[in-house]
């Protein structure tokens, strides 16, 4: 165990009040790759970017080639909770986490035991009839290839933010009270470029910022603790095996 996951584990060890956020790093040892960092791989296949794809606008003119993409890209229902998402759920389960923040729509948290889990772009485990508002499972967008329809006829959309939509004041407003609360924040798989997450991590107030990422941030500057590893790794070290 290298120096800065020990201190990692000295400050979990000592404090009843940590707050998790985390992005898309954290599902990558899941299986699940980070769209934005592959823009490349869907020029063959795709004549938009996945930023255009995944917009409230493409959704509303060109629904089923939104589908395709996001059935072929976003879609990973085979996917396990890894190293980090089962940590994190052991760290609930002593009592001494207080929440988990996530980018991801891919419920990994939720499946690995979390129980207060602020979903900040929604859930593709959760799928609303744009017209009456029934809630399907992802089952039913995995069934056809088509757009999903309703028992009414109506379209069914995704429950998870597309670009052009806001956040969910709700769940956004549970994520600032928690990290403004919070004794120890750990941030882990993102590069903070993306919003809101810039934006909420300047809501914490005390002295344990814990920087998890393989690359620099752009956030290193205000971190007490920045630890250059897998976050997988970082957080199963610090953490140990479940109690
Ligand atoms: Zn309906």
């Amino acid at each position: 165990m290298n120096t800065e996951i020990k201190r990692l584990r000295d400050i979990l060890n000592s404090s009843d009040n940590i707050v998790f956020f985390g992005g898309a790093g954290v599902s990558t040892e899941s299986g699940i790759p980070d769209f934005r960092s592959a823009d490349g791989l869907y020029n063959e296949t795709y004549s938009y970017p996945p930023e255009t794809i995944l917009s409230r606008s493409f959704f509303s003119k060109n629904t089923e080639e939104f589908y395709r993409f996001y059935r072929d890209k976003m879609l990973y229902p085979n996917a396990m909770p890894n190293d980090a998402h089962n940590a994190l759920a052991e760290l609930e389960k002593r009592s001494i986490l207080k929440a988990v923040i996530t980018q991801n729509v891919d419920g990994l948290h939720t499946k690995a035991g979390s129980g207060n889990v602020l979903e900040l772009h929604g859930s593709a485990l959760r799928n609303l009839c744009m017209s009456c508002n029934k809630c399907y499972t992802l089952e039913k967008i995995l069934e056809t290839d088509a757009i999903p329809l309703c028992s009414c006829g109506g379209v069914i959309k995704p429950d998870v933010v597309l670009y052009e939509e806001g956040l969910d004041s709700t769940v956004m407003s549970k994520a600032i009270s928690a990290i403004r609360n919070a004794d120890v924040l750990i941030v882990g798989g993102t590069s903070l470029n993306v919003y809101p997450a810039a934006g909420l991590i300047t809501h914490y107030r005390g002295d344990k910022l814990i920087l998890i990422n393989k690359s620099k941030t752009s956030y290193d500057s205000y971190a007490n603790l920045i630890i250059r590893e897998k976050i997988g790794i970082a957080l199963k070290e610090a953490v140990g095996e479940p109690g």
